[in-house]
């Protein structure tokens, strides 16, 4: 569902007295955008669209998208245009996006970008986006990637390296092994920055040229981070 500059629906929680409307999370992968995002989900009670979970999905699912994006993803390179925009315009047409929603991996390319702007300036009255780049160095970058693991089971996520569990590779709060997503090897994180610095890199300056655009040092406590996103959220609405 579109995001309209209607009044916002208030409720008893205080989140939902801001209409937040769409929030881009922009950075290379593993700068925290998901870690960032589920903080603003709580926050602000409007949903996180991750594109990179999406896809997760429909491979698992094995749809025919999922199919279609299996090989590439493997690879570390990016999904076609085509297939990612129209797997977000499905996803915004959900009633929960009504106040607005956390746009986590997408847009990725300026193709992807010119979509989202021409699809909200169609929408009468919609909010336009604002943006939030986190940066994070390569070397810092490398270690959360590789050093990532998740819970198959309660989806708890660690870093042997920086947040490691107390037993070796097992989850501390129901001992299901970990398990490492197939595209957090160093080959393929390293393949992920190239498509990242070609094609996506643009995109943070096409939105930092647009305007409503804030940056955040992503190298601080987790805590620091999401301060900084909520109050550059709030300051580029008002
Ligand atoms: P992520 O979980 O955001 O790191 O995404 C994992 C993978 O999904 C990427 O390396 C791409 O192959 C694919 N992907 C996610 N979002 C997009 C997007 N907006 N455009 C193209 N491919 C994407």
């Amino acid at each position: 569902m579109a995001v309209s500059a209607v009044p916002s629906a208030t409720g008893t929680h205080e989140g939902l007295k801001f209409t937040p409307g769409p929030i881009l999370l922009l950075g290379p992968p593993g700068v925290g955008k998901g870690t960032q995002a589920q903080e603003l989900v709580t926050a602000w009670s409007i949903p996180q669209i991750s594109t990179g979970d999406l896809l997760r999905s429909n491979v698992s699912r094995g749809t025919t998208l999922g199919k279609q994006a299996k090989e590439v993803m493997d690879r570390g390179e990016l999904v076609s245009d085509e297939l990612v925009n129209q797997m977000v315009a499905d996803r915004l047409t959900e009633p929960d996006t009504a106040r607005g929603y956390i746009l986590d991996g997408f847009p990725r390319t300026l193709n992807q970008a010119d979509w989202l702007d021409g699809y909200l300036v169609a929408i009468p009255g919609s909010f336009p986006v604002v943006a939030v780049s986190i940066e994070v160095s390569y070397n810092q970058l490398l270690r959360r990637i590789t050093g990532r693991r998740i819970c198959s089971l309660c989806k708890t996520s660690y870093n042997i390296y920086l947040q490691p569990p107390k037993v070796n590779e097992i989850c501390d709060l129901d001992g299901t092994p970990l398990t490492r997503r197939s595209d957090d090897t160093e080959e393929v994180f390293e393949e992920r920055m190239r498509a990242y610095s070609s094609l996506t890199a643009p995109v943070v300056e096409h939105y930092r040229v647009l305007g409503r655009f804030a940056e955040v040092n992503g190298e601080q406590p987790v805590d620091a981070v999401t301060a900084e996103v909520k109050g550059a959220v709030l300051r580029l609405r008002s």
